[in-house]
């Protein structure tokens, strides 16, 4: 076997990958698509949502690497400014001599016992590969009754392909659905001219504001404190507890004139969005129920009412889509539009040498995750860790299976600490009693996987205390009332 490995993207997932594939010996060749690096971060019209003018939802200590400090000193980076940020790490690697630039995989099948690859009437041979190829490019649409025959001036589109708020100027336009980017786009419309906003939805969720007292509401709401709660304590405690901190910060939805979203946080889901239920407060966004059939410029939605629109924008999704995977492999992991059977959505027990990387869906950043997955593959693939057992992935992938059909949207945090756990890189809360409070309660900074395991970093320690007191947010080991309380229920459920 050689140490030739091909990774398929050069997105964050892809440029991580080979990082810590190169550091564990190997040689790998990535093959992107496009004439640039960066995935969706390179705002390319076709092949990215990230639209010009967007900034990120993460912070920018969450959306980056361990071992490159973000240059940007904004909260939210411009999307620009991640590219750059990517630019920066390809460089620091000596990865973009590896990169295979106006590449795309068009096969990727089983050859003996090895991987065949087929590019542009090209092909190549490698003993293992990285799926690095993005989560977030099939747009879903829903099927919605004689929208065909929308005649409005604007057209359809997806939230894929906002571009910015230009064209839409003074026009009347419904966005369809509630995740981020629905909501992200209709608050810009709003401010940026359009002549009416409607929101279409099929349920109302908690919004989230990005801020909540000046600090990022993803350092708050994303730590390993939520996953030892969801570990120990029942559902509808674990439910109470994020919906006291959710609404904490930025009240319920109602509150603005909203819908009402059901009690339960986990059956009304949560969005992130800054500007948004503010907009609905002062009637700039209007929010309607779904929608149930739409005839030339009219859209009636399922209250009966109907109005007028130039333009429908739908945010309602991505499917996962990975359409240059051979037939056998699809089939072995039962790939569809939601599910890709694996263990941990990484690898398969009949797919020696493959990895798969960024293909679960979850709220929240992704570059920590994405690391450490990495880092796991590397660590795996190159000895420094032992490798699952077959016993342990056959396991693993039948109650993946076993869950078909549930909700399938992950948290950061349970992802992250997923991958960390796997690559022996969680760091032991009691042999950090002076980080005790920030372990637990702080975000899930890059930085604290290097606290222990293999690749330790010596500054580590002083780094990710530096990144837990960021913005004002853990800047003493004294815990709050509250988190003395929440901790006090997991204590009480470990110990019974
Ligand atoms: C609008 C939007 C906003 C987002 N905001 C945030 C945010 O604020 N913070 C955050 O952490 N995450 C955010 N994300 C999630 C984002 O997907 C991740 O940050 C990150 O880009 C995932 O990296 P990736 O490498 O897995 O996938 P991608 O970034 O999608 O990269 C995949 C790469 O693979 C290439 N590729 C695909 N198929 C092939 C093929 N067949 N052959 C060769 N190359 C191929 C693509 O061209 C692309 O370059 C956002 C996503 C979207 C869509």
């Amino acid at each position: 076997m050689t140490g030739d490995v091909a990774v398929i993207g050069a997105g964050p997932g892809g440029l991580v990958a080979a990082r810590w594939l190169a550091s564990q010996g190997f040689e790998p060749t990535i093959f992107e698509r496009n004439a640039e690096l960066g995935g969706q971060w390179a705002g390319l019209a076709g092949a990215s949502g990230v639209w010009p003018g967007m900034h990120t939802n993460t912070s920018r200590i969450l959306t980056a690497f361990s071992d490159l400090e973000p240059h940007s000193r904004d909260v939210f980076p411009a999307g620009t400014e991640i590219l750059d940020y990517l630019q920066r790490y390809a460089h620091a690697f000596g990865l973009l001599p590896r990169i295979r630039f106006d590449t795309a995989v068009d096969y990727l099948g089983r050859d003996g016992d090895g991987w065949l690859l087929r590019h542009g009437g090209d092909e190549s041979r490698f003993d293992r590969v990285v799926v690095a190829s993005g989560r977030f490019h099939a747009t879903a649409v829903p099927p919605v009754p004689g929208l065909e025959t929308f005649t409005g001036v604007a057209g359809t589109s997806t939230t894929y392909q906002y571009r910015g708020s230009e064209s839409l100027r003074g026009k009347r336009i419904l966005i369809a659905g509630c995740a981020v980017s629905a909501l992200e786009v209709a608050a810009e419309l709003a401010q940026q001219g359009a002549a009416k906003v409607v929101v279409t939805q099929r349920r109302q969720r908690y919004v989230l504001p990005k801020y909540a007292a000046g600090v990022p509401s993803d350092h708050r709401i994303f730590t390993r404190y939520g996953v030892l709660a969801s570990e120990t304590l029942p559902a509808a405690e674990v439910d109470r507890q994020l919906r006291e901190i959710v609404v904490e910060a930025g009240g319920s939805p109602e509150q603005y004139g909203a819908p009402a979203p059901d009690p339960s946080l986990f059956a009304a889901g949560v969005t992130l969005s800054q500007q948004y239920l503010p907009l609905v407060a002062e009637s700039r966004i209007t929010v309607r129920p779904w929608m149930t059939s739409v005839a030339g410029t009219t859209v009636t939605f399922s209250d009966g009412c109907s109005e007028e629109f130039d333009g429908i924008v739908f945010g309602t999704g991505f499917e996962l889509s990975m359409p240059f995977l051979s037939e056998e492999i699809q089939k072995l992991v039962g790939l569809d539009a939601v599910h890709l059977d694996a263990d941990r959505h990484t690898f398969h027990p009949d797919l020696p040498g493959l990895a798969f990387l960024g293909m679960w869906d979850q709220s929240g950043g992704y570059f920590v995750p994405l690391e450490l997955q990495a880092r796991w593959i590397a660590y795996t693939w190159g000895g420094a860790i032992p490798a699952p057992t077959e016993a342990d992935q056959r396991r693993a992938v039948q109650l993946y299976q076993s869950r078909r059909g549930l909700p399938q949207k992950s948290r950061m945090n349970v992802a992250a600490l997923g991958f960390a756990r796997a690559a022996g890189v969680e760091p032991r809360v009691d042999d950090w009693p002076e980080l005790r409070r920030a372990l637990l309660f702080g975000p899930l900074a890059p930085s604290q996987f290097r606290l222990q395991g293999p690749d330790a970093l010596p500054d580590a320690a002083e780094r990710f205390a530096r990144d837990a007191a960021a913005f004002g947010a853990i800047t003493s080991n004294d815990d709050t009332e509250r988190e003395r309380a929440y901790w006090s229920l997991v204590q009480a459920a470990t110990v019974t």
